[in-house]
């Protein structure tokens, strides 16, 4: 067998290998049934099951009551959350706040403009997004619909540490690349949605948690299928969910919860970032952080090398060495290590050696 990768991937990212190798054992056989879960019919009792525990799992490692919020799956990616939101909830006569942080934050944006009206609450867009908006005095409208927000830059590498108060207004994120990943107060969110490929499992499907009144506010004049209301009245099983990713998303969730939970992967992915942003600062100008200090995320750790040249022989190099995935997204080029709660501490201190061995042979 080939070894594995260090993978820095973001998005599909890196699974626990451990993950990996129960899934292969229960590929054939599912729960000793002669049949996978890939066969097996959704109305099934173990397809049932699985959708039931998954969602208490989810709710219980975010610290949220089963009587107050509900976890959905359904399939789409958070891009359709983009448009699913403002399809639920911006109804005419209210506009909906976007805080603007980096491109994924304007996707969202540019989905709700089809819908209804949006403004614009807060933007670091003039600055490049090298910092995120300080939002601890925001100022929300009695006419607002919602706060919208993404939590943590996956493209950019910022994140948010503040988040605004926003009273009856239904605050709502994206936290598709941090979900899990840091001990954020997720009670203070009306509804958060993820993309599960970045920290809790794989492409395919998309985790939405949902306080139980906002449910209820959701329009009735939209398609059945695009309401939330009608995936939490059938348990997210309405339609044909993709069941074998929810299955590998529940094999996720019992790892977080094997490792000691989100307050115990947030030290471990502190220290891993650490790793990274300690060689950066501490190449004498060789690596340039791009986001301002205090708000530099610890699930994507983006940089520059002052030498274009240099930069394309640095992702080349690593590639040789057995890094997969650091070279930043197209739109902003430049480095970046993307360290999931999956990616390992010894792949992060694997790479920041790599970079101390790049200068002293390129510096
Ligand atoms: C990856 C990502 C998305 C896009 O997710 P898809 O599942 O590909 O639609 C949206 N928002 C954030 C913050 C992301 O990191």
């Amino acid at each position: 067998m080939t070894t594995r990768l260090y993978n820095f991937n973001p998005g599909p990212a890196a699974l626990p290998l451990e993950v990996l190798e129960e899934a292969k054992e229960t590929t054939v056989q599912y729960g000793g049934r002669g049949i996978s879960i890939m066969e097996m019919s959704h109305r099934s009792k173990p397809v049932e099951q699985l959708a039931a525990v998954t969602e208490q799992l989810l709710l219980e490692l975010m610290g949220l009551q089963q009587d107050r919020y509900r976890a959905l799956f359904m399939g789409g990616g958070a891009s359709a959350q983009f448009a699913m939101l403002p399809l639920n909830f911006l109804a005419e006569g209210l506009a909906a706040d976007y805080i603007l942080s980096g491109s994924f934050s304007e996707k969202a944006l540019q989905e709700a403009q089809f819908i209804g009206s949006t403004r614009k609450a807060a933007s670091t867009k003039d600055e490049q997004w090298q910092r995120t908006p300080d939002v601890s005095s925001l100022q929300v409208k009695a006419d607002t619909a919602y706060v919208h927000m993404t939590t943590n830059n996956t493209i950019e590498g910022s994140r948010f540490n503040v988040f605004p108060e926003t009273g009856d207004v239904p605050l709502i994120a994206d936290m598709t690349s941090d979900l899990l990943g840091r001990d954020i107060d997720y009670r203070r969110f009306s509804m958060i949605y993820a993309g599960a490929q970045k920290n809790i499992g794989p492409a395919g499907i998309t985790a939405v948690i949902i306080r139980k009144e906002l449910l209820e506010r959701g329009s009735k004049h939209i398609p059945l299928i695009w309401r939330y209301a009608t995936y939490a009245n059938n348990d997210s099983l309405y339609n044909t969910p993709p069941v074998h990713a929810l299955y590998l998303t529940n094999l996720v969730l019992q790892w977080t919860k094997r490792q000691g939970g989100v307050k115990q992967l947030e030290a471990v992915n502190r220290a891993k970032a650490a790793l990274l942003y300690d060689a950066i600062d501490q190449s004498g100008g060789f690596y340039q952080g791009i986001i301002a200090k205090a708000d530099r995320s610890d699930m994507n750790i983006t940089w520059r090398l002052a030498d274009k040249q240099l930069e394309r022989l640095f992702v080349q190099e690593s590639e040789q060495y057995g890094f997969e995935g650091l070279a930043g997204h197209r739109s902003v080029g430049g480095i970046r290590a993307s360290a999931y709660n999956a990616v390992p501490v010894e792949a992060c201190q694997a790479l920041a050696d790599f970079m101390t061995d790049f200068q002293l042979r390129h510096g």
